[in-house]
């Protein structure tokens, strides 16, 4: 396979004056990454500070009533409510061991800045986080985080003010600060080498939840679901089971509210390829190749492509990839609350979702594996908004 490819899709599509911050993570993922005391500071941080490792929950209810086993892994009990803690901790430790003192990173719905800017906070670097400007306001209270948290938070006006925005200005930002700066890539895409960064980061999931399986159902799983928006909690999950051809994998993608030409962020299902955000991927786009505007219910899955591993593991049939809608993922929310007693995130909820809307797909007697990728405490204003409660 050529390098920084998958298949196709992935690659390295940046300006020139990218290409040396990007060689230079490449070259420190194999000299530092590996190394024991990397990798020994590395896993003291996700124990002591996030909470690893994050219990596999069996769920009874759900199981009795479904007729096939659903066990939960819970990345939602991490620090700061989700998966993406994984990922900030492991790229700021290698940028401080790569002599970086700061960190900028995007963010959506402020998840992820806020994940980078409690890593950045505990290694004592500097953090400045670039958000749509309209995305900073929906999100006020995780504007207010990341700044309690000591970092910048800089509102981006260009564009749709949005996600895809935000990206496009840290990646310019970072051409000027490449020298003292990492640039905190928060989900599996971007150019090489962020979405094989990324995966290695947050494959802690899937590795945990193999052994977990292994030690607790006495089998593997049969099938291993996971919500996808850029991919990082799906791939992170995904990618040590991708070698046993008897674990069916699923990727479930937000298909908004379902009417005919709603928004949504089916990138594989419904966009085609081309190429973002330095990538070439599976994009949400018009016949003239611009980008069209995401949408869903779950902030954190409103993103116009995806992940370009997960468009190879698509193309080569490898990994399933479904769609949920927004009423699906809500009554997902409410079934988790009320029978398991666990609030999951809206974005999780949509992988919930496809597993009890498709319960008929599923072999009678089987394991689910679920990835519960954060928790809905974020979530609970948009869901009794949508519910009238
Ligand atoms: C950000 C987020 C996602 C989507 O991002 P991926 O990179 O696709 O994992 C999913 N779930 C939660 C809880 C999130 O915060």
């Amino acid at each position: 396979m050529k390098k920084g490819y998958f298949g196709d899709f992935g690659g390295c599509f940046v300006p020139e004056l990218l290409m040396p911050p990007l060689m230079e993570l490449e070259e420190a993922m194999k000299a530092i990454l590996p190394s024991e005391a990397f990798q020994k500071e590395l896993r003291d941080l996700l124990v002591n500070f996030a909470g690893r490792e994050t219990p596999l929950t069996f769920c009874p209810a759900l199981s009795r009533r479904l007729g096939f086993e659903v066990w939960l892994k819970r990345e939602d009990l991490l620090h700061t409510g989700a998966h993406k803690i994984n990922n900030t901790l492991g790229q700021a430790l290698l940028a401080k061991h790569m002599g970086k003192t700061s960190l900028i990173a995007e963010t959506g719905a402020g998840q992820h800045g806020v994940a980078t800017a409690a890593a950045a906070a505990r290694l004592g670097m500097k953090c400045t986080v670039y958000m749509g400007a309209e995305d900073a306001e929906r999100q006020s209270s995780n504007v207010r985080r990341m700044r309690l948290l000591g970092a910048e938070v800089v509102a981006v006006e260009s564009g749709s003010r949005t996600l895809k925005d935000a990206i496009n200005a840290a990646l310019r930002a970072w051409i000027s600060l490449q020298g003292s700066t990492h640039y905190c890539f928060g989900t599996a895409a971007g150019p090489y080498p962020f979405p094989d960064l990324v995966r290695e980061f947050q494959s802690v999931i899937g590795r945990e939840a193999r052994a977990q399986m292994l030690e607790r159902a006495g089998a593997l799983p049969d099938y291993v679901v996971a919500a996808v928006g850029g991919g990082s909690n799906a791939i992170g999950m995904f990618s040590p089971f991708v070698p046993d051809a008897s674990v069916k994998l699923i990727g479930v993608e937000a298909g908004g509210t379902g009417e005919p030409g709603c928004m949504h962020s089916a990138a594989i299902n419904l966009g085609r390829p081309g190429v973002l955000h330095g990538e070439y991927t599976m994009l949400l786009q018009d016949d003239d190749g611009q980008i069209l505007p995401s949408g869903s219910i779950s902030a954190g899955l409103d993103y116009p492509g995806v992940g370009p591993e997960h468009a190879h593991l698509a193309a080569v049939g490898r990994v399933k990839y479904g769609v949920a809608y927004d009423h699906e993922a809500l009554n997902a929310f409410q079934t988790l609350c009320r029978e398991e007693g666990i609030l999951p995130a809206l974005e999780s909820s949509h992988a919930l979702a496809y597993v009890l809307e498709h319960a008929g797909e599923f072999k009678p007697g089987s394991r689910v594996l679920i990835n519960l990728s954060g928790r809905g405490d974020k979530d609970m204003d948009i869901v009794e908004k949508a519910l009238n409660l």
